[in-house]
């Protein structure tokens, strides 16, 4: 088994604490540009490929301009979203925006800042154009149907809210035309988490093959295939990533044999992963509040749900060291649980872990991604801050806690008082 490593040893991050109180999480710069560069290394074949982060994984500024100086664009879905892009300085083609059920002010700021614009219905051609005109470059998200499985976390495409059908497609490209575009690009995704390199590959032979099918019987020619996100990461010790050039190479083979051989290259390949990118160079960090036995041991942590919900929400694994023990044996039993007023606010349930004390530091895994981005407030839970481990090992607050003033900023408490 591949055991799960740090960053850090046990002494640094005794003086990160020292610095900056539990919870937080921290992300590993070096390792999270390394794994950049290898991305835009494996696609380096295909002039214009961009991978376009989607932010919604760990919507942080500094990490947004990190991944944006090595050249990434950034995928966005909201407003939020899409303002977080302008405030870094992020404009242009450099920003995929891809929505569902928008409204039309976020299509404005979307035209406004000269993202392109990926729409996910086919009526929305019409209303964008109604709301804000339309632009000279449109992307359609296509929805294969039984063509494709799903997974647990996007379901099968059938039942998936997303995207055009295949005949919306051909009619959607038509009235674009007619509506006087002449810039095309097409989208898909149906896999989220999946680790299978394969999957990536024939993903992209089904969207080849819609290109060579669409531009033929309509004369258009498209600029790119965004292939979205969805590419795994090993939460397991005995996972295995999704090897890139793999996937690189399958799609470049079929790029020679479908798209060059029917005259219809030069088409830029995007991406837009998340939590590939980010996900596992997140670290949530946390002490130990209490040990509790009752029919069960639980450690029971100062970090919550509220802090990293996939465990809850999806019964996700995330792994779990206890920093200095990880040479222990691994033979006690735990719940490792947050504080909420919720049975399901567990870490980890019936984990072999190394005897938890009180005070010991926890480390949870692979947070970088949907990690503090899903973080809530119920029962009054802060979000927690968020650090950057340098290259050369400082440490940098990339986004504070939140405060007990911030939680209850939108209440007027004197309005309250007097209220009757
Ligand atoms: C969530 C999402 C992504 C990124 O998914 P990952 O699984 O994080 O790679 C990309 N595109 C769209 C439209 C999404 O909703």
């Amino acid at each position: 088994m591949l055991a799960k490593k740090l960053p850090f040893c046990k002494e640094k991050l005794e003086e990160i604490c020292g610095n900056h109180p539990t919870p937080f999480h921290i992300y590993d710069e070096k390792a999270m540009l390394d794994n950049a560069q290898k991305f835009i290394d494996a696609f380096s074949w295909n002039e214009g490929f961009k991978e376009y982060y989607a932010i919604k994984a760990a919507p942080n500024p500094f990490l947004m301009k990190l991944l944006y100086d090595k050249g990434f664009g950034i995928d966005c879905s909201s407003m939020a979203e899409l303002l977080l892009a302008e405030k870094v300085g992020i404009r242009g083609e450099d920003i995929m925006f891809t929505s569902n059920d928008t409204p039309a002010e976020e299509y404005h700021k979307a035209m406004e800042l000269g993202a392109i614009i990926n729409l996910d219905d086919i009526k929305h051609i019409e209303y964008l154009e109604k709301h804000c005109g339309l632009p000279d470059l449109l992307s359609f998200r296509y929805n294969p149907g039984a063509l494709k499985g799903g997974n647990i976390i996007i379901g099968n495409p059938e039942d998936s809210k997303y995207g055009f059908t295949r005949e919306q497609l051909f009619e959607g490209y038509k009235m674009a035309k007619e509506k006087g575009l002449k810039r095309f690009g097409i989208h898909t995704m149906v896999a989220s988490n999946e680790l299978d390199s394969d999957y990536f590959i024939e993903t992209a032979e089904i969207i080849f093959d819609l290109i060579v099918d669409i531009a033929k019987e309509l004369d258009i020619k498209f600029e790119f295939a965004n292939l979205g996100g969805g590419i795994g990461i090993p939460y397991k010790n005995e996972h295995k990533p999704v090897d890139l050039n793999h996937v690189s190479k399958g799609i470049r083979d079929l790029y020679e044999k479908m798209i060059v051989a029917n005259g219809l290259a030069p088409l830029k390949i995007y991406f837009e992963s998340g939590r590939a990118i980010t996900g596992p160079y997140g670290y949530l960090v946390s002490k130990v509040l209490h040990i509790k036995e009752t029919y069960k041991k639980y450690a029971g942590l100062d970090s919550c749900m509220a802090n990293l919900m996939r465990p809850a929400l999806y019964g996700a694994y995330h792994h779990i060291t206890v920093v200095g023990k990880e040479d222990m044996p691994h033979k006690y039993l735990y719940d490792v649980t947050g504080s909420l007023c919720e049975n399901n606010d567990k870490f980890a349930i019936n984990r072999l872990l190394p005897e938890i004390e009180p005070d010991d530091l926890i480390v949870i895994h692979d947070t970088g991604a949907h990690g503090h981005s899903m973080g809530f407030n119920y029962n009054g839970k802060l979000r927690s801050a968020e650090l950057l481990l340098r290259e050369n090992g400082d440490v940098v607050e990339i986004r504070r806690a939140e405060t007990y003033e911030d939680l209850y900023a939108t209440v007027d408490f004197d309005s309250a008082a007097n209220f009757e």
